[in-house]
């Protein structure tokens, strides 16, 4: 049998989607595999994320480079009884169910949190950086016709240029890649969720001091009318990051996403919840900045010819769920399993749209349930209001499907759809 033909596959961005993808596909023998970021070095923001079962699963799978770099970095809840939990749900309004448990949530892993730029990190000294290359701001890609296999064009906002047999778009909610797939009637841009957020990193001791040991050492999320606070240990435990989040802030008019706020906006937003909301306020920055949460409307399809879409340039989703890093990590496993089975340049083609079509359904869905379970959290989905035992009910729902996909079985759906697809040639 001919040995697999050789290739070229330009990741455009380098955050945990790209990285994570480019690691896997450094371990195939037919791919070359180079990352064009825009920044001037890789980087992320300094706060924490929390990792699902699935994607800490699909990290395992996708090399030893990514799940060596996971572990580096994982914090668990620290206390035994908690180890299997993704998040005890908590009621902190005032009132009648002040303080009692909504649902805990269990799973095989429980949570898992890392600090972003620590992992990012991980990720980054385990990729060989001369194929990493910074200052190069993707603007547009000429591909010449989506079934011939003459190379792509991308150019670079520098005015520089790079060639690639294929395109992976892991450029993010405000992508450029997106443009080359979609036509101008099909384009879809960032929506407005009428969300925001507020995050802070704070030392584990005085979390303790102010919360007790319990709250402040395992994932909670302390839910209220129209708000919620989520917290959880990170840094192997040396800190707790503390997200709030406001579901009912309709209107966005800022320039930017991101703008400087304080606790005066927290507290009146809070007002009225219990002791625990009034100490995790107490802990976060005094001059904390708002988040505006957007997330993407569904994209018709996810590629075209040779050039595919990823993590949040093809599916961003609000962190209602704790999923937007997750789904990429998976969505660069289904793209290294693909790619792994592509023996010329024309199956390319092919393994985008197995992708597509794989991958859609379920990283849209995530997007829905995501704004979904933020309503429910929220106290404000009709039917439900603030009933705990419907919240548990419909929580529970919302988790347990995504948690419980077999990666496995996605992948050989995967090859499958790949193998009937038009322009295989196996
Ligand atoms: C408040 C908040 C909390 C969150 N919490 C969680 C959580 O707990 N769990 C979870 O799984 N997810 C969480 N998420 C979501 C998660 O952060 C994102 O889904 C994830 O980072 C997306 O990764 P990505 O690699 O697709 O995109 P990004 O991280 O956005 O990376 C895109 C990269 O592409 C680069 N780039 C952009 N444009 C270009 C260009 N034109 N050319 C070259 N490079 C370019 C950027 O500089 C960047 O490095 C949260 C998000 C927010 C906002």
């Amino acid at each position: 049998m001919p040995a697999p033909e050789r290739f070229t596959v330009a990741v455009i961005g380098g955050g945990i989607g790209g990285l994570t993808l480019a690691l896997g596909l450094l371990e195939l023998p037919n791919i070359s595999v180079h990352i064009y970021e825009k920044a001037k070095a890789f980087g992320e923001v300094g706060l924490g994320v929390n990792i699902a079962p699935n994607s800490q699963q699909a990290l395992a799978k996708i090399s030893p480079k990514t799940e060596e770099a996971f572990a580096a970095e994982a914090t668990h809840n620290l206390w035994p009884s908690h180890a299997n939990s993704f998040t005890t749900n908590v009621c902190g309004m005032q009132g009648v169910d002040d303080g009692k448990v909504i649902t805990r949530q269990v799973n095989a892993t429980g949570a898992r949190s890392v600090h972003r730029a620590k992992f990012l990190g991980q990720l980054v000294k385990r990729f060989p950086s001369e194929r990493a290359h910074f200052n190069k701001c993707l603007m547009t890609i000429d591909q010449p016709d989506v079934r011939s296999t003459d190379k792509l064009t991308l150019h670079f906002k520098d005015g520089s240029t790079a060639s690639a047999d294929a395109v992976v778009g892991a450029d993010g909610i405000h992508s450029h890649v997106r443009n080359a797939v979609l036509s101008r009637e099909e384009h879809v841009g960032p929506h407005y969720t009428g969300c925001v957020c507020f995050r802070s990193i704070v030392p584990m001791p005085e979390a303790v001091r102010v919360l007790g040991k319990e709250y402040a050492e395992n994932c909670h999320l302390l839910c209220g009318e129209k708000a919620a606070i989520f917290s959880y240990p990170v840094e192997h435990g040396e800190s707790l990051n503390i997200i709030m989040m406001d579901f009912d802030h309709p209107h966005w008019d800022a320039p930017t996403w991101i703008v400087p706020s304080d606790k005066n906006e927290l507290k009146r937003i809070l007002k009225g919840w219990n002791k625990t909301a009034e100490g995790l306020v107490e802990l976060m920055d005094t001059n904390v900045d708002k988040w505006a949460m957007h997330d993407l409307p569904h994209l018709p399809y996810y590629h075209k010819g040779r050039v595919v879409l990823m993590g949040d340039a093809a599916h961003a989703t609000t962190p209602f769920q704790g999923q937007g890093a997750g789904q990429a990590i998976e969505d660069s496993l289904t793209l290294k399993t693909l790619l792994a089975a592509c023996e010329t340049k024309h199956d390319i083609r092919a393994a985008f749209r197995a992708f597509d079509l794989a991958r859609r359904a379920r990283t849209q869905s995530v997007v829905t349930t995501s704004r979904r379970s933020g309503a429910i959290t929220g106290m404000m989905l009709e039917g439900i209001g603030s009933d705990i035992g419907k919240m548990k009910e419909e929580l529970d729902m919302c988790y347990q499907w995504m948690w419980n996909r077999d990666l496995d079985d996605q992948n050989r759906e995967a090859l499958l759809l790949m193998k009937e697809a038009e322009g295989y040639h196996a």
